[in-house]
């Protein structure tokens, strides 16, 4: 082999050594580099033998150096390489795929539109959940928009506005701008107004059933055809409270024989008489459906991406009719299908829920039980580890189902090494400890020398899960203590020599000390349970994450007078 060729040889080993080094943040080696440098230089082949030998130089160069190092070398050898490797890194943190057609807009502009009927379950994460990651891929906006147009059948709960706007925070996402539908009756009046002057629009008196059957039958009814002027003051009337309930209707003049029956002459307005629960809105009588308010909101918001359930289809066709008479463009609709969740008992519906607290067969909206936002945060859950899951679920058609083994899989990652290390014994069997130390001293972090050990006094005998106490004339492995021995009612002493562990299978488990312990009540999913935490469990302050050793992660929620409260998260 020559100089040159040697020279050459070296050039196009590092590059695929930094590359790959920098794609797997490892070690680059000779194997892996190998492969690609002969398919790509066919003349190195004749030197096969020699090559290795040269790669194997580079290769432990580039090792030697650090990641920004690396970073800069390449870009000096091949800066297209450096450009692929950071598209990669896009590529794999988004999972979202693309919004239609947006290069066709300057910017991207979305709305989340609860119905603040009640406090979020967990399915409701999915959309804030989505759009403020699009809004974070896209550096968009996003309006939250409280849809709360009907007093009566979704009437709106005073408390759920701030508590769908905290829970959108916890997710950690901020809405650009906050609205209530309810604040802007006049302005879907006067949108009402034009298109009845656009003959767009006519009042109708027809009992709701009859109607229904002219319409199915591809029929108008008397109303249809009557004059702008006539709509004109028999809507204002409506707007004035002329009417009673079911008197009167306005209606989008659309297309009587559509083959979609859903599509044709559908109610834009409607008397309802039960007054809104917000002070502001109180007076309003004559309420748009969701269909026009929504419609005419997006447009003026400057909406230009929808993300709506696959069941609301026929929204987009009937609002299609509005927009085209006032000349407007629909804004691009992305259409996905439901999300299911396991785990849970109770169904995951606002009805059901608010219907089980009120027969208090649940405590409340953060009871354990619930599949609700309010629960999972107070079980100690970030927002962030619920987010990713949503994301990860992607926006298709089809059904999904939300696993909760994901949500707490991602959650251990955030938490894990901030969460000190307790024991906490549960329905404990005392037992005492004959010889040995006078205490254990546990790491408060297995990955944390740093935090130093606890302290566990033993003096006063130990506490035991009821499994966990071996038989008669068998050892265990107290953890932070050493091994004893199950003798009649005591548990003996035998050393701390852990090859018992390693090589004589004896099982290590957690203990408390039978005094001078911390009494614990653990809400979990499938109900309380009580036991005793470790002395030093008696500083953790509220709301910090802890993982109780063989038990699993849990918040310290309050600090009672009888025992401390905790909520478990996951194990
Ligand atoms: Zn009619």
């Amino acid at each position: 082999m020559d100089q040159e060729l040697r020279e050459r040889v070296q050039r196009e080993a590092e590059k695929h050594a930094l590359f790959n080094a920098l794609k797997y943040e490892s070690d680059a080696d000779v194997g892996a580099v190998m492969g690609p440098l002969m398919g790509e230089n066919p003349e190195f082949r004749p030197h096969g033998d020699a090559i290795p030998g040269v790669v194997g130089a580079v290769v432990a160069e580039v090792n030697e150096m650090d990641t920004a190092e690396k970073r800069a070398r390449l870009e000096e050898l091949e800066p297209d390489l450096v450009e692929e490797l950071d598209a990669e890194e896009d590529a794999e943190e988004r999972v979202l795929p693309d919004l239609p057609d947006v290069e066709d807009y300057e910017q991207v502009r979305m709305r989340l539109a609860p119905n603040p009927n009640g406090p979020w379950h967990i399915g409701h994460a999915r959309m804030p959940a989505v759009i403020g990651t699009y809004k974070e891929m896209y550096d968009g906006w996003f309006v939250c928009r409280f849809d709360d147009t009907d007093p009566e059948t979704k009437r709106p709960d005073l408390d759920a506005y701030d508590q769908i706007l905290d829970a959108i925070d916890y997710l950690g996402f901020e809405p650009d701008e906050v609205m209530n539908a309810s604040d802007r009756v006049e302005i879907y009046y006067d949108h009402a107004r034009e298109l009845v002057e656009k003959g767009g629009a006519y009042t109708c008196s027809c009992p709701a059933e009859e109607f229904s059957e002219m319409k199915n039958a591809g029929e108008a009814c008397p109303h249809r055809d009557k004059d702008p002027e006539t709509t004109m003051v028999e809507f204002e009337a409506m707007i004035d409270g002329e009417y009673d309930a079911g008197e009167m209707v306005l209606r989008v003049k659309t297309d009587i024989t559509h083959k979609n029956p859903a599509l044709r002459d559908w109610v834009a307005f409607r008397i309802i008489d039960t007054p809104h629960p917000r002070e502001a809105a109180a007076e309003y009588r004559c309420w748009p459906m969701l269909d026009f308010q929504s419609g005419v909101d997006d447009h003026l918001t400057g909406v230009t991406h929808i993300i709506r359930g696959i069941d609301l289809q026929d929204s987009a066709k009937r609002q299609q009719f509005v927009y085209d008479y006032f000349g407007w463009e629909y804004p691009e609709v992305v259409h996905w299908g439901h999300v299911q969740i396991d785990a849970y008992d109770v169904k995951m519906s606002t009805s059901t829920i608010k219907g089980l607290i009120e027969d208090g067969e649940l405590d409340g909206w953060d009871d354990p039980r619930a599949p609700t936002v309010a629960s999972v945060r107070r079980r100690g859950i970030r927002g962030q580890a619920i987010v990713d899951a949503m994301v990860e679920l992607g926006t298709s058609t089809s059904n999904v189902d939300l696993a909760m083994s994901t949500v707490y899989a991602n959650n251990r990652e955030l938490i894990d090494d901030e969460a000190n290390r307790y024991f906490l014994v549960r329905e404990g069997v005392e037992k005492q400890v004959v010889g040995g130390p006078d205490a254990g001293h546990p790491p408060v972090h297995p990955e944390h020398p740093d935090r130093g050990d606890r302290e566990i006094p033993v003096t006063d005998g130990v506490v035991v899960e009821p499994d966990d106490v071996p038989a008669n004339g068998k050892r265990v492995w107290l953890k932070g203590y050493g091994c004893v021995r199950h003798t009649r009612d005591a548990f003996e002493y035998t050393g701390d020599d852990i090859s018992a562990v390693r090589e004589e299978g004896v099982d290590v488990v957690h203990w408390a000390p039978a005094d001078q312990n911390v009494p614990v009540r653990m809400r979990t999913m499938e109900g309380d349970v009580t036991g005793v935490a470790e002395p030093g469990f008696a500083d953790v302050p509220e709301d910090e994450m802890v993982q109780f050793e063989r038990v699993g992660f849990a918040r310290v929620d309050e600090r009672g007078d009888e025992a401390t409260v905790t909520y478990f998260a996951h194990p």
